[in-house]
């Protein structure tokens, strides 16, 4: 798979983090399902303009000079703030990561077979394609080329032979990420070809499944397709999956709306992270979702209860109990929710759905019906599921481990039989100083995290 990673300009923000959150699920859907996957997601470094339809500053350079700093400088900076995040939300990392930047020679290779295969022509030192050159050009968005030329700008550039034409290359000798190539001594890619190249070296000449949120369907993949069906007399990819934005109040989600919000914003409200990746989780790629932070409360809540439920189900299991949860009693509530959890997700990704199965299996455990001797089953179950969502808290509460918080109760116990009330004592308020809540039964005690 060929995922559109962010434009390294600006750290992401959270409806980014919706289109990258979409591919992580993907790759782990397909691992559950026992499908050996390669992913790889790219760093735009260079050439995605401000407008997308071919004209403006290049995002990198504008951002560059508002800060008064150097185009690599803010690659840097915000490469490591985009790594941070997507470890953060617990993304699996991708193959690869390539930069557009590492793979210039690629891109000139393919451009200069277009030029040779008549799809592509010069204009000085710019290359562009010509849409007339790919009769399929408009198939994936459902655009035509008659439509886009009758609305295009035909001011903006009288270079082209055709106003829908894009361009493969740039020359500009006031870019300062300029590359000296055959095509001139100061030129840059065109966004589009980046991703044709790089997909292309990692994947080769055909792969399955190449995504992006929904404002890549134009231009950019449609461009894709054009370039690299074109160099290659074949089919590129397989299926093209995009991920309806996530909006915020109902609206577009811009920095200059004030409403573009990082993660920082989210923890500065007292979310995580995580409770930002399951409410990703609560709605389906294919329709918008609008973010308000009283729907991030729900998902932080909902999180919170499942966390709460394993954590109950760790302190309540016999933890030598190892489940093979393929050979476990097909009308058991166990066995109904997994059935539930992954027919779910086989059914276009229908992750809110699946979710719904654990919160079944849930209350079952809350109203006394789920029995003792499933809870190891049940623990399977959360992390199977787990594999697919990822929301569980990795890190333990208060530094201790499972196994911690079950010796120091043993010793507790033992401190009360001996009658040393003030150890006891002690270790119940360590236990409570890291959010383990303790509770006296008549079969022994109980624990669980708050
Ligand atoms: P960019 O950094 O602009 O290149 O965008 C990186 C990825 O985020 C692209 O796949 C975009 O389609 C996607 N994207 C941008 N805004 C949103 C949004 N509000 N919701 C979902 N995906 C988005
Ligand atoms: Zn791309």
């Amino acid at each position: 798979m060929y995922h559109c990673g962010p434009t390294v300009y600006q750290r992401p923000h959270i409806g980014n983090y919706r289109a990258f959150l979409f591919a992580d699920l993907l790759r782990r859907v397909f691992e559950l399902a026992d499908l050996d996957v390669t992913q790889i997601m790219n760093l735009t470094d260079v050439g995605h303009l401000v407008d997308d339809a071919e004209e403006g500053d290049d995002k990198l350079e504008a951002q560059a000079r508002k800060e008064k700093l150097d185009p690599w400088q803010i690659v840097e900076k915000v490469s490591e703030q985009f790594f941070a995040d997507m470890e953060a939300l617990g993304v699996k990392p991708a193959h690869a990561y390539p930069r557009a930047t590492d793979h210039i020679e690629e891109m000139v290779a393919m451009v200069e077979k277009l030029i040779e295969s008549k799809h592509a022509y010069r204009v000085g030192d710019n290359v562009y394609f010509d849409v007339h050159s790919f009769p399929a050009y408009g198939q994936l968005s459902g655009n035509r080329i008659e439509d886009l030329e009758a609305g295009a700008r035909l001011e903006v550039n009288d270079e082209k032979k055709h106003p829908a034409d894009f361009a493969l290359w740039k020359s500009d000798e006031h870019h300062l990420m300029k590359w000296d190539t055959v095509f001139g001594p100061h030129g840059f890619p065109g966004w589009h070809i980046e991703c044709s190249a790089m997909a292309r070296k990692f994947l080769g000449d055909h792969f399955d499944i190449h995504t992006g949120g929904e404002d890549n369907v134009f231009p950019h993949h449609e461009c894709e397709i054009a370039q690299s069906e074109s160099v290659l007399g074949g089919p590129f990819v397989n299926l093209w999956m995009h991920t309806k934005f996530l909006q915020v109040d109902g609206g577009k989600m811009g920095k200059s709306l004030g409403n573009a919000y990082t993660l920082d914003d989210l923890e500065e409200r007292g979310f995580s992270a995580l409770d930002f990746r399951f409410l990703m989780m609560r709605g389906s790629y294919r329709n918008s979702l609008n973010f308000t932070w009283e729907a991030l409360k729900g998902a932080a809540e909902a999180r919170r209860n499942l966390n709460d439920f394993r954590s109950r189900l760790l302190g309540e299991a016999n933890a030598e109990v190892v489940v093979d949860l393929n050979t476990i009693a097909a009308g058991s509530a166990v066995a109904k929710a997994r059935a539930a959890f992954r027919n779910a997700l086989a059914d276009d990704l229908n992750t809110s759905e699946s979710l719904a199965a654990l919160f079944v299996l849930r209350n079952s455990y809350v109203h006394a019906v789920l029995k003792a001797s499933e809870y190891p089953a049940a623990l399977a179950l959360l992390a199977e599921a787990d594999s697919v969502f990822g929301f569980f808290d990795t890190m333990e509460a208060g530094g201790l481990s499972d196994q911690d918080i079950d010796q120091l109760i043993k010793e507790r116990g033992e401190a009360r039989a001996d009658k040393d009330f003030a150890r006891a004592d002690a270790i119940r308020d360590e236990l409570s100083a890291a959010n383990i809540t303790l509770e006296d039964t008549p079969e022994g005690v109980k624990w669980f995290r708050s």
